[in-house]
Parts: C-alpha cells; sequence; structure tokens
C-alpha cells in the first residue's frame, strides 16, 4: 500500500480523499492556490503545499507545480479527484514519467472515453448499444444532412471533446441543421481547441441512468448498479438518487452487464461510470463513460455499503477487487441534494463570506462539504459547496430524510439553492418518481 497520497483537488472532494487515507493509514499531501488557504483540505491533510494564484490554470491545473509538490513531499500516488485534471491524460504520463502512480485508469481508456465520437464507436464495436448517429465526426454539412434526415428529427449536434454540459445543440428541423453544425463547430474550437462534431439522434423524453463499475489489474470488472440523474439544469445534475424508481432488478442486470462491457473493452481499472439514456420503453443507449471518481459517488456508497474511494486507491496499489458481483446488495435508498453557492432562482453565483453555518446530522444523514462558518468562498471555482445525502429503508423515507436535513441545514451569508431542493422535495411528480431529462424545465413551468 502506498505511505503517502498527494491530492490534486479541493474542496469536498479532496476531504472526501483525506477520509479514505486517514482509514487506510496513509499519509496525505493537499495542494492548494493561494485562494483557498483558509480550506479544510489543508487544514485536514498531513502536509500542504502552495501550488499557484487563484485561477485554476495556474494552480489546479498546472502540471508542473503539482508534480513538484509530490516530489519535494515524496508522494508516491496522485489521487484527482473530480475535474480539474482528472481526464488529462497528458498529465498522467508525465506523473508516470516522474514514477508517481495515477489513482485511476490508464491514458488509453481515458482517452478513448474523452472522445465521444470515438467512444461511441469503440462502444459500437463492443456491441454496447448507441444511438443512431454519425460514425466518427462529421465531415461536411453535406453528409451531416443526408445522416441526419435518415436517422429522424429532432438530432443532437455535440462535440467531440465536449463535457460539463456543453458543447451540445439539439437541432429540430432540416433547416436548421447546417446553421447548427457550423456554430457548434466554432464553439467547440474556442471551448475545448477541438472543433470536430457529431451527430446522433435526440430522445425526447429519456431518463439519465448511470451505472457505476470498478475493476482491477486483474481483468475483474463488477458493476454497482445505477443512479438515477435526471434532475438536471442546463445538463448539469443537481438531484441524484439510488436506486432509480423506474429500474426492475431484471434491467439492473441487463444494464450493468452493459456497462462491465463498455469498462472491459477499454481495459477499464477503478472506478468508473458508464451513462446511459433510458427510454420508458426498456431501451437504452450509451451516452458516455466519466473515467473517474463523480460527484455523486456518494449514494452507491449508501446503498452498498462500499467504498469507492478506498478501493480506487486499493487497486491503484495492485489489489485485487475481492468483490463478486453477486455480492453487491443494494440496500434501501439514497438522495442526494448538490448545494450550490448560487441564487435559487436567478442562479446567479453567490461567492462570499459564510457568517452562520450548520450541518443537519441524525438518522441517515451524510453530509460532504468543506465549507464552515467562517468560510469564504471563492469566486474562482466551481459553486458546489457541499453534497447532502440521505439514505432510507425505502425512497419516501429517504425523501423525508432528505426534507428534514435541508430543513435544519443552515448557510447564511451568500446565497444557496437549499429552497430550489426543499420545493423539489415537495414536488408530486419528483414524489412519484415520475422525471426524465427535462424534469427541471417542466419543474419551472409548474411553478410559474
Ligand atoms: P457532458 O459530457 O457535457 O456531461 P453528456 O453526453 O453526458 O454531456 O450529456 C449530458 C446531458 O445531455 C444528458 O444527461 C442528457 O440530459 C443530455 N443529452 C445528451 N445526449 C442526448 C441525446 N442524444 N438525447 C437527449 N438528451 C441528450
Amino acid at each position: 500500500m502506498f505511505k503517502k497520497i498527494l491530492i490534486a483537488n479541493r474542496g469536498e472532494i479532496a476531504l472526501r480523499v483525506i477520509w479514505a487515507c486517514k482509514e487506510l493509514g496513509i499519509k496525505t499531501v493537499a495542494v492548494y492556490s493561494e485562494a483557498d488557504r483558509l480550506s479544510l483540505h489543508r487544514r485536514f491533510a498531513d502536509e500542504d503545499v502552495c501550488i499557484g494564484p487563484a485561477p485554476s490554470n495556474q494552480s489546479y491545473l498546472n502540471i508542473p507545480s503539482i508534480i513538484s509538490a509530490a516530489e519535494i513531499t515524496g508522494a508516491e500516488a496522485i489521487h484527482p479527484g473530480y475535474g480539474f485534471l482528472s481526464e488529462n491524460a497528458h498529465f498522467i504520463e508525465v506523473a508516470q514519467s516522474c514514477k508517481l502512480q495515477f489513482i485511476g485508469p490508464e491514458t488509453h481508456a481515458i482517452r478513448t472515453m474523452g472522445n465521444k465520437a470515438m467512444a461511441r464507436d469503440t462502444m459500437n464495436a463492443a456491441g454496447v448499444p448507441i444511438l443512431p448517429g454519425s460514425d466518427g465526426p462529421i465531415s461536411d454539412v453535406t453528409a451531416a444532412k443526408k445522416l441526419a434526415d435518415e436517422i429522424g428529427y429532432p438530432v443532437i449536434v455535440k462535440a467531440s471533446s465536449g463535457g460539463g454540459g456543453r458543447g451540445m445543440r439539439v437541432v429540430n428541423k432540416a433547416d436548421e441543421l447546417v446553421d447548427a453544425v457550423n456554430l457548434a463547430r466554432s464553439e467547440a474550437e474556442i471551448a475545448f481547441g477541438d472543433s470536430d462534431v457529431y451527430i446522433e439522434k435526440y430522445l425526447t423524453n429519456p431518463r439519465h441512468i448511470e451505472i457505476q463499475v470498478l475493476a482491477d489489474h486483474f481483468g475483474h470488472v463488477i458493476h454497482l448498479g445505477e443512479r438515477e440523474c435526471s434532475i438536471q439544469r442546463r445538463h448539469q445534475k443537481i438531484i441524484e438518487e439510488a436506486p432509480s424508481p423506474v429500474i426492475t432488478e431484471e434491467m439492473r442486470q441487463k444494464m450493468g452487464l452493459a456497462a462491465v462491457e463498455a469498462a472491459r473493452a477499454v481495459n477499464y481499472r477503478g472506478a468508473g461510470t458508464v451513462e446511459f439514456l433510458y427510454n420508458e420503453d426498456g431501451t437504452f443507449y450509451f451516452m458516455e463513460m466519466n473515467t473517474r471518481i463523480q460527484v455523486e459517488h456518494g449514494i452507491t456508497e449508501l446503498v452498498t455499503g462500499l467504498d469507492l474511494v478506498k478501493w480506487q486507491i486499493r487497486i491503484a496499489a495492485g489489489e485485487k477487487l475481492s468483490i463478486q458481483q453477486s455480492d453487491v446488495v443494494m440496500t434501501g435508498h439514497a438522495v442526494e441534494c448538490r448545494l450550490n453557492a448560487e441564487h435559487p432562482e436567478t442562479f446567479r453565483p453567490s461567492p462570499g463570506l459564510i457568517e452562520h453555518f450548520h450541518l443537519p446530522g441524525g438518522p441517515g444523514v451524510r453530509v460532504d462539504s468543506a465549507a464552515y462558518a467562517g468560510y469564504r468562498v471563492p469566486p474562482n471555482y466551481d459553486s458546489m459547496i457541499g453534497k447532502l445525502m440521505t439514505h432510507g429503508a425505502d425512497r419516501a423515507e429517504a425523501v423525508s430524510r432528505m426534507k428534514r436535513a435541508l430543513g435544519l441545514t443552515v448557510i447564511e451569508g451568500i446565497d444557496t439553492n437549499i429552497s430550489l431542493h426543499t420545493r423539489i422535495m415537495d414536488d408530486p411528480f419528483f414524489l412519484k418518481g415520475d422525471m426524465s431529462t427535462r424534469f427541471m424545465e417542466q419543474f419551472f413551468a409548474r411553478q410559474s
């Protein structure tokens, strides 16, 4: 096992990795930017190194600074968390050339899955269902038009290198296609430095269902069931739950098997997530694979009792995954609300000083957060300041615990989306488990 791990991240996920390391008896090194001098990940790690000024590209994305921090402190491995450098194949190569173990998959898996067009083709070859669409990036608009006519509108134009809900454009009619492709191309070039786009069928009312997988160095791959992530705003998740209210055990095994095949196709190693779009008629299609730990991993931990971050570390250290598929059992139901420092109606980010702060507790409540009273949320990073998770014997209990927990959460001095979560927890469609990726759009329409 490693003796010391550097955590190349900040906020709640950096703390989450520190907790896993403490339980495994591993020393931790925090890296922090000048904006994060007073952060908890710095306080709770065994050692800390300042890696640069506030802007991410000068600190949390600054590869030479992070590698030097690992070398100076004698860390043997790097945990990248999510975001920042977690899916950057170049970073892994640099780390490996400096004899540092990256806690995550091989670069081949990251490169294949990081390019959505390439991922689609690889999944198709592996027999994982994909939506009708282009084979690889589209070469010219005439070919794109012909293809869109064949698969039928609406279609979605997506940037091959897109991510974070950006670089997508829905096209409803043939005469909008050429403009959409050209715009998507130039937007993708600016945002991702890659103008490749591809087309696939746009589903009008799907659910976002994703499967958690774990794989070791010895070809052993298992799945840990699904998460329902349909509640999104601008393609970004807000509330997740496990299991999904509509997935039967039979469907879980079917989708689980597809996810395991997806992971095998790229020789996956570590924790990963295969995202699918799911139709009410039971058809599902590969959307993408996230080759890292995800924000919403905690709800899978609550229902399976497995510690995903510890397993990531153990697998990276070369341990065998000792869990068999038949050992994985989902018990009860878990819900997660992402707490964001933003206005609950306008969604304007709200960085600044947290004056009063109280976190809920009691049966079935888990909070992953790096915020505290007197903490100043910096304007430089993501607005998520924590995750509220509840676990209950069934969905109704998990939801009622979430309502209680939201009511007992005090964050004053900045705006947060707590009141929005409370309203969703009371929504009749949410309570019935009746949702699709258009949930928020329809929810706002119901409220007005
Ligand atoms: P990102 O990598 O930016 O998160 P994804 O490919 O995971 O992008 O898609 C994010 C969200 O966009 C999905 O959860 C879904 O709501 C929507 N989406 C993507 N592709 C389609 C599609 N073909 N049809 C309908 N919705 C889609």
